[in-house]
């Protein structure tokens, strides 16, 4: 029974050792729960506006999040995996759990970043002009935490003619459950 106690502390810092690596980049399914864990501003029902230091969100954002949320950096094309994805649900703002865009406003534009040709609402993004890279494009933010998440071009699908062009970095995804249900029965 000595070993019980040396026992336990290896396993309390295996499990430590796994949350700090759940913050490196990595396409873990449950990564997103991990964030969420770490963010206290993180939530999908709560729309007050959220307004942290640069250094406050560095502490609660994965690099790869923050890289794209607050430096205003672009992932490389081709590498999200909601790019091409088809499920049917909602895409939140993976820095503060706001609900940005819903799956059938999404469509395959071949630029290589997931595509939507419209917000949830009107206050799910802002804009704001872009004159970098000797371009002028108008860039979209979230609405809430005001995180970078792509831009807005007007060569997208009717209804609104709009292509919002966005980083999947900066989008959690949850399947719609009833949706799903309906699939899996008419399958
Ligand atoms: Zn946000």
């Amino acid at each position: 029974m000595k070993y019980v106690p040396v026992l336990l502390i290896t396993i309390s810092l295996l499990f430590q050792h796994c949350g700090y690596s759940q913050s490196k980049p990595g396409p873990k399914p449950d990564s997103t729960n991990m964030k969420k864990d770490n963010n206290p501003v993180y939530s999908r029902s709560d729309s007050s506006k959220v307004a942290l230091t640069e250094d406050e969100w560095k502490k609660i954002l994965p690099a790869e999040v923050y890289y794209i949320a607050r430096q205003k950096g672009t992932e490389r094309p081709w590498t999200s995996k909601y790019e091409t994805s088809k499920e049917i649900g909602t895409y939140y703002c993976a820095a503060c759990g706001n609900p940005l865009f819903k799956s059938d406003t999404k469509f395959e534009s071949g630029c290589g970043w997931p595509s939507f040709y419209e917000p949830i609402s009107k206050t799910s993004v802002i804009y704001l002009e872009d004159r970098s890279h000797g371009m002028v494009r108008t860039e979209v933010e979230c609405g809430r935490c005001k995180a970078h998440l792509g831009h807005v071009f007007d060569d997208g699908p009717p209804p609104t003619g709009l292509r919002y062009c966005i980083n999947g970095v900066i989008l959690d995804f949850e399947k719609a459950k009833k949706a799903e249900e309906g699939y899996k029965k008419a399958q």
